[in-house]
């Protein structure tokens, strides 16, 4: 939080909005995202809902440029993240993803895990590389836990480090696709309640969940997606408390 200098751009503190426009991706003759529209503004938590194959991942993969759109815009605060010059290494330094399996380097400490990357691509020196490693592992939690390999903790704590390391790049967007679906039950509160505190600080996030109580309490805005397309949005409270459209409710009364 403290030191902006050197790499400080022009999204360096505020947080991003996301707007997309008429999103289209297909695998091949398989059309999977068939004209997408939706935003979260900066600062909301928006929750991406919808069945297995549905297109949320790749929905939320075409946002950082993991997969190329075929069609349509993504605007990600000042990055025109489709456009053909956009300079994606800069853009993908303000957009921390966690993914449903955790990816921390399995060879490298909690401690390391959390500052490879911005030693590497911030060119951090160590010392300053660790104390904000340490203080985003005392954010979550797992300060004491820094000097372990990924191996030696629960999944919910590997989950926890994956946020820890996502925030020492200090995002303007974070990026989630289903956190807590490979954790044990008992562990899955503890990465919620992480990603709570994270709402509550004011990061503009865009969470792919079946948690529905989450969707609930924190979502600003909830997206259902259904084959490739938005079949409904608008407030938790409304989109999956008192849902509209058939395919929602059908939906629901399955996951909930
Ligand atoms: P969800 O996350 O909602 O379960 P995905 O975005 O992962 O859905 O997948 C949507 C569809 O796209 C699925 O039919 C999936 O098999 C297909 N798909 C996803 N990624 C690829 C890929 N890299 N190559 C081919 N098909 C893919
Ligand atoms: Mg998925």
């Amino acid at each position: 939080m403290s030191d902006e200098s050197a790499n400080a751009g022009p999204m360096s503190t505020a947080p991003a909005g996301v707007v997309i426009e008429g999103l289209h991706k297909s695998f091949g003759e398989v059309e999977v995202l068939k004209g997408i529209d939706m935003s979260v503004e900066p600062g909301q938590v928006v929750c991406l809902i919808g069945a297995s194959g549905s297109g949320k991942s790749t929905l939320l993969r075409c946002v950082n440029r993991l997969e190329d759109p075929d069609a349509g815009s993504i605007t990600v605060g000042e990055f025109d993240a489709t456009h053909a010059d956009v300079n994606l290494d800069a853009m993908r330094q303000h957009i921390g993803m966690v993914f449903q399996q955790f990816n921390l380097f399995p060879h490298l400490s909690v401690l390391e895990n959390c500052t490879i990357t911005p030693r590497r691509v911030l060119k951090h020196s160590r010392e300053k590389a660790e104390a904000e490693a340490l203080h985003q592992l005392d954010l979550v939690g797992l300060k004491h836990l820094a000097q372990r390999r990924p191996a030696q903790l629960s999944g919910g704590q590997q989950q926890r480090v994956a946020i820890a390391r996502a925030l020492t790049m200090q995002p303007n967007l974070m990026l989630f696709d289903e956190p807590t679906s490979a954790l044990d039950p008992e562990t899955v509160g503890e990465v919620l309640s992480i990603m709570r505190d994270l709402a509550r600080a004011g990061m503009t996030m865009l969470v792919v969940t079946h948690e529905m109580g989450f969707a609930r309490e924190v979502a600003d805005r909830v997206v259902f997606l259904d084959q490739g397309l938005v079949v409904e949005e608008g407030p938790a409270e409304q989109v999956i408390g008192a849902p509209t459209q058939p395919r929602t409710q059908d939906f629901l009364r399955r996951v909930l």
